[in-house]
């Protein structure tokens, strides 16, 4: 149904301004009650220590009472595409920068990002002719989890930087020092980014009609641009056809969009202050975000961060590396989606091409066995990361395709649906990953290297991607 488009408001939806201290959910092993803050008697991984309890109170108290990003209509929504995804019925582009940072926000940035997605949607839907379920890692993807605590330079330690909404980049014991306040302060960024994704859904900017208008400088002269006009004309013929016929193209599916956003739910204080009880079911909702996903390092079956998603009603994701065993999967799917509700849960698998084709039939088949309904989503970049020469964190192209390559293969093999993908990337003609048809190299990772976290693909690389995931989900 296409009621409920996201990011649109749902005046019908209020949501409790504080949440209450007690509620309850069940659990999958049937333990203790659930509340928003029932995460705190669990072990919590990669979390800042505050020094300062009564500025950390006192920042947590604000965003308790601020306005919720999204409501809990929209996470519906999503939720039921997603349920459909679950059973074949589409596929799911997730995109955006590593870390979104105070330094590179900007309308543009937000414009930019936006526009490669669709335009990597429009390229899929057409060659597949299913659904494209648009997720943006925007609007509050800030905090990273770290392999390291400390960093150390020439012979300085320092805590590691753990996102803008954490601390600072620069290497000086005032930046890095953790700061609650920089939660209060990505909120607001995250109430702009949402807003203004909010007008490029609905506001004309997605229109269908206006495909051409999008603006393809980044590619130009590029194979790409050329594959992407001929693929728009097709798509103003079909227009055409469709007008000719009677069908109204000014209707909201052809000139809206539901973009919904997601990013790794890391930092607890920051979503628990955002959990409010939707005053229409009575459900628990983080509404930090549509999605939320935990990732690869904090997905501990007794930690605080399956603690806190188990209680939520947002789709969730789980990001799984080749450390996770068949045995082990199944127990964090009864923990994150006790009652098998098909578009609750997604994994999103990232190990690297090779491991994947070892791997991922030992994980379907467990799933399968166990008759658990899931969206498996296809993380190619995470499992791909090398350093280069002169220290630039970077991913091959080649490398990308291989992994997504891998996942498409092992689910034809297994009759399992192919359910998405998961990409870093930005609208922006950086130099951060190497090849592809932009032929960046090793070379000239220096000219434009903008990330201060991992490498992303750049607008060229990830509509030349779209366009392979588009080939290969039509055969
Ligand atoms: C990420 O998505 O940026 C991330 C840290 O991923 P993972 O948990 O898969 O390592
Ligand atoms: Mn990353």
């Amino acid at each position: 149904s296409s009621t409920g488009g996201s990011l649109r408001p749902q005046t019908s939806l209020g949501v409790a301004s504080s949440p209450p201290a007690t509620a309850s959910s069940s659990s999958a092993t049937g333990d203790a009650e659930w509340t928003p803050s029932s995460w705190k008697n669990a072990v919590a991984k990669q979390m800042p220590v505050y020094e300062d309890e009564a500025e950390l109170e006192e920042a947590v108290a604000t965003l308790n009472g601020v306005a919720p990003l999204v409501f809990a209509g929209e996470v519906r929504s999503l939720h039921e595409k997603l349920a459909r995804v679950s059973q074949g019925q589409g596929f799911v582009l997730m995109g955006g920068d590593c870390a979104e940072s105070f330094k590179e926000f900007h309308v543009n940035h937000i414009r930019d990002s936006f526009r490669v997605i669709m335009q990597m949607a429009l390229v899929m839907t057409f060659g597949s002719a299913m659904p494209v379920v648009k997720i943006g890692r925007m609007a509050g993807q800030f905090a990273k989890p770290r392999s390291a605590p400390d960093e150390v330079k020439d012979g300085v330690s320092l805590p590691s930087y753990r996102g803008d909404n954490v601390n600072r980049e620069d290497f000086t014991p005032e930046a890095r020092r953790n700061d609650p306040f920089l939660m209060v302060k990505a909120y607001y960024q995250c109430a702009q980014t949402l807003n203004i994704l909010r007008a490029f859904s609905t506001g004309g900017f997605a229109d269908i009609s206006r495909l051409h208008a999008w603006n393809l400088d980044f590619v130009e002269g590029t194979e790409e641009a050329s594959r992407y006009r001929k693929l728009a004309a097709k798509v103003d013929e079909s227009l055409r056809f469709m007008k000719a016929i009677g069908v109204d193209t000014g209707s909201k599916e052809l000139t809206t969009v539901d973009f919904y956003t997601a990013h790794e739910c890391l930092l607890l204080p920051y979503e628990q202050a955002l959990t409010r009880q939707d005053s229409t079911t009575g459900k628990w909702y983080d509404c930090s975000a549509h999605m939320l996903w935990v990732g690869e390092r904090t997905r501990d079956l007794d930690g605080a961060h399956l603690e806190f998603t188990r209680g939520i009603g947002n789709p969730l994701g789980v990001k799984i590396s080749d450390k996770c065993t068949p045995e082990e999967l199944i127990r964090i799917i009864d923990t994150m989606n006790p009652q098998n509700v098909p578009g609750k849960l997604s994994i999103i698998v990232r190990m690297g091409a090779e491991k994947l084709r070892k791997n991922l039939p030992g994980l379907i088949r467990a799933v399968q066995r166990e008759g658990k309904a899931v969206v498996w989503i296809s993380d190619p970049v995470h499992g791909n990361t090398r350093v280069a020469d002169g220290g630039y964190k970077t991913r091959d192209f080649v490398n990308i395709r291989a992994e997504l390559r891998a996942f498409f293969d092992v689910h034809d093999e297994m009759g399992s649906h192919p359910g998405g993908v998961h990409v870093e990337m930005t609208g922006e003609d950086v130099t951060e990953c190497t090849g592809g048809e932009s032929g960046v190299s090793d070379e000239t990772l220096k000219d434009r290297y903008i990330t201060a976290c991992d490498p992303r693909l750049n607008g060229q690389q990830a509509l030349e991607l779209g366009f392979l995931i588009a080939e290969r989900m039509r055969l």
